[in-house]
């Protein structure tokens, strides 16, 4: 029996014809898996409701923002109480001071943080006022690490530039990614090096606090102290971006587990913190909301106060960052051990299963965060997670989806939990795991 998707297959035509693939996110359109893209009508908990009028437990979560479960009550009570005030000032207001306040009490080492709308205002942002700061240009980032689609950082990007193959993007000028170097992650021989050759030029360190991005591959020990010491010696800044990670990975996201007493990479952190951080996805709570922070005097070169530009119309929209605060009001210390148990059962049951087809698979850790390698052994880098077997995910992937479970279309990316994760969803993720380990491994 298949799934009727005629609904979804409609509006997927029609979309086509007036958005360029169908879609305004690329990953959207399961290019990575084939198939028809599902319409969602609504979503509630757990479950995503398609214009069909299938359902689906969802493990993508808004790829990453819905980590109370959907349409949570109380924050949808504070979104109806908001928007009852208004949709959008243009001046300062209450809900942003309140959700910066959340945010920098959270993160020790922020004093301060700006608001934005997304997580690639965020780090376009963050690099626009370490070079400001700085008064240098070259930006280090990592292969398979992505920060949204700044320009500069679209190189060797992962996520949807994975899924697509696409080894750069056109339309980012040579001058653009010129001042980018890409380097191998957890390689800190490789940033020594060029540190030892141009540390001078170099503005700023751009990382995944713990990669998501091209599936869960963390930080090894000593690369995180590593990558400060290196930078420090040389005036150059370490951003952190935690767009994926923050409010998801711990409370206070992967800062708060590699300082932490427990779990992660204890002592990440040892020489020193980050200078700036980036956050989104969950501290908007599936609104438009995403900041950037740091040390208050590093803060300062910003207008209105300092020289470098930045500014938005829709900056701490007071509807989006009620849904923030009221989601991260719901991100207490008690939530952390519900989700990392909650995930631990989900992957391991989806390990027992790919085991007994004999489907090669590894699965990595990151807090409450996982993803699943088709492939043997450890992923360090992304030459690693992109030596897999992105075929087999796809036939797991469309047979777990047949059977009421909504994975993430690609095999590089998280496989995103959620608080309303309860036993009806998780025997529905168990039912479905044998018959998708087979197709993975007739694949
Ligand atoms: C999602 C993500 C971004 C980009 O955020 P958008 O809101 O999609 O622009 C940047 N960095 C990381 C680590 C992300 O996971």
């Amino acid at each position: 029996m298949t799934l009727s998707t005629t609904g979804s297959q409609a509006l997927f035509d029609r979309a086509r014809t007036v958005i360029p693939g169908g879609v305004n996110s690329p990953v959207r359109a399961f290019g990575g898996v084939g198939g028809v893209p599902r319409f969602i009508d609504s979503a509630k908990g757990a479950w995503l409701t398609d214009v069909d009028g299938n359902r689906y437990v969802d493990l993508v979560c808004s790829w990453g923002p819905m980590i109370l479960g959907h349409t949570h009550p109380d924050v949808l009570a504070a979104v109806t109480a908001a928007a009852a005030k208004g949709f959008s000032f243009g001046t300062p207001s209450e809900n942003e001071v309140a959700l910066a306040a959340e945010i920098v009490d959270r993160v020790e080492p922020l004093e301060q943080v700006r608001l934005v709308s997304s997580g690639t205002e965020a780090t376009m942002s963050a690099l626009r006022l370490a070079r400001g700061a700085t008064g240098r240009s070259v930006v280090v980032k990592f292969a398979g690490c992505y920060h949204g689609h700044v320009d500069a950082l679209l190189a060797q990007a992962g996520s949807g530039v994975a899924t697509f193959a696409l080894p750069d993007s056109a339309g980012v000028p040579a001058s653009a990614a010129g001042e980018t170097v890409v380097l191998p992650y957890n390689d800190l021989a490789a940033v020594e090096e060029l540190f030892a050759v141009r540390g001078e030029e170099i503005a700023a360190v751009i990382t995944e606090a713990a990669p998501g991005n091209m599936g869960v591959v963390p930080p090894e020990p000593g690369f995180t102290e590593g990558l400060r010491r290196v930078t420090a010696a040389h005036g150059a800044l370490l951003i952190s971006d935690e767009v994926m990670t923050g409010f998801r990975a711990s409370r206070s996201g992967w800062y708060g587990l590699e300082t932490g007493p427990t779990g992660g990479n204890p002592g990440g952190y040892a020489g020193g913190a980050p200078d700036l951080f980036t956050f989104g996805k969950v501290m908007g709570g599936g609104f438009p909301a995403a900041a950037f922070g740091g040390r208050a005097d590093l803060m300062a070169n910003l207008a209105p106060d300092g020289p470098v530009y930045q500014a938005g119309t829709l900056s701490g929209n007071p509807v989006a960052t009620a849904a923030g605060l009221a989601t991260l009001h719901g991100c207490t210390e008690g939530l952390y051990p519900r989700l990392e148990s909650t995930a631990r059962t989900i992957a391991d049951a989806a390990s027992a299963a790919l085991s007994a087809e004999g489907v090669a698979h590894r699965v990595q850790w990151a807090g409450s965060m996982f993803s699943i390698f088709f492939r043997d052994g450890q992923v360090r880098s992304f030459a690693d997670a992109q030596a897999q077997d992105t075929r087999a995910y796809g036939r797991f992937f469309h047979a777990m989806l047949e059977a009421g479970v909504h994975l993430p279309p690609s095999a590089f990316e998280v496989w995103f939990v959620s608080d309303a994760l309860d036993e009806t969803a998780l025997d529905t993720i168990r039912a479905a795991l044998p018959l998708a380990a087979k197709a993975a491994a007739a694949a």
